[in-house]
């Protein structure tokens, strides 16, 4: 007797990977939420204190898991005696943890100051790298911190994804991303060149004094009426003028 025949299934479609989320605004509104914010912040600073690329490097890769504020109180007096690698190699590692010791991590830390240090002066001739691929090869140093030096040194325009752009880009549903380089880039995506320089600041001033973490003062917002956030207060943006600071 003839077997029957088994005609083979056909073959199960490839998984589909997930679609990322992108952000829910249109490019006018983009571009009116960052025309907005340029006229609050023309200049806006970010707050951790420097004198050169490298205490700006320094700081950052510092205040992981710290305040700018506390980071500013404990770097004051050592920028003042060690603001480039050579002289903070010449401090040594036990020197510079009495300076950041009221910072957390700070043992560690000092160690990666030291070492980074001394990369800098072994592979780069004593000078912080214009390059976010150098920048990352540093000990201590990760992607955020090497955007962050990008753009306040070097003028680059990079978006330094911080805890604060992370909840704003999901909040008010303009760049989602379960992960920080998810939002950098879709924020890299959307964001109009010409305001790119700038953005990230206005971003983490936005989270930090209006936009903040538990509840956001909506009432306080220059963009409550174009934020897509479910739960906002306020539809009615707050009047526009610039601000001191
Ligand atoms: S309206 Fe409220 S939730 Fe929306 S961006 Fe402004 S402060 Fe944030």
């Amino acid at each position: 007797m003839n077997k029957p025949i088994v005609k083979p299934s056909p073959p199960k479609p490839a998984a589909r990977k997930p679609r990322r989320k992108r952000s829910k605004y249109s490019r006018e509104e983009i571009r009116e939420i960052f025309r907005r914010f340029a006229i609050q912040r023309p200049e806006p600073k970010g707050e951790l204190e420097h004198v050169n690329a490298f205490t700006l490097l320094v700081a950052v890769a510092l205040s992981a898991q710290a305040t700018d504020a506390g980071v500013n109180r404990a770097t004051r007096k050592l920028f003042e005696i060690a603001d480039t690698p050579e002289k903070m190699v010449a401090l040594g590692e036990d020197t510079v943890g009495e300076h950041i010791r009221t910072i957390g991590l700070w043992r560690n830390k000092a160690k990666n100051v030291i070492a980074l240090s001394k990369a800098l002066i072994e592979n780069f001739g004593g000078e912080v790298p214009p390059s976010r691929e150098a920048m990352v090869t540093l000990p201590g140093v990760g992607r955020k911190t090497a955007n962050v030096v990008l753009n306040m040194a070097f003028g680059e325009p990079t978006m330094a994804v911080d805890t604060h752009i992370l909840r704003i880009g999901n909040r008010i549903h303009l760049a989602p991303g379960k992960t920080p380089e998810q939002v950098e880039d879709e924020l890299v995506r959307i964001i109009p060149r010409e305001f790119m320089q700038h953005a990230h600041h206005w971003l983490i001033l936005h989270g930090r004094y209006v936009c903040k973490a538990r509840r956001p003062e909506c009432a306080k917002c220059v963009i409550a009426d174009l934020c897509k956030y479910e739960d906002k207060e306020a539809t009615t943006p707050a009047p526009l003028a610039p601000i001191a600071a």
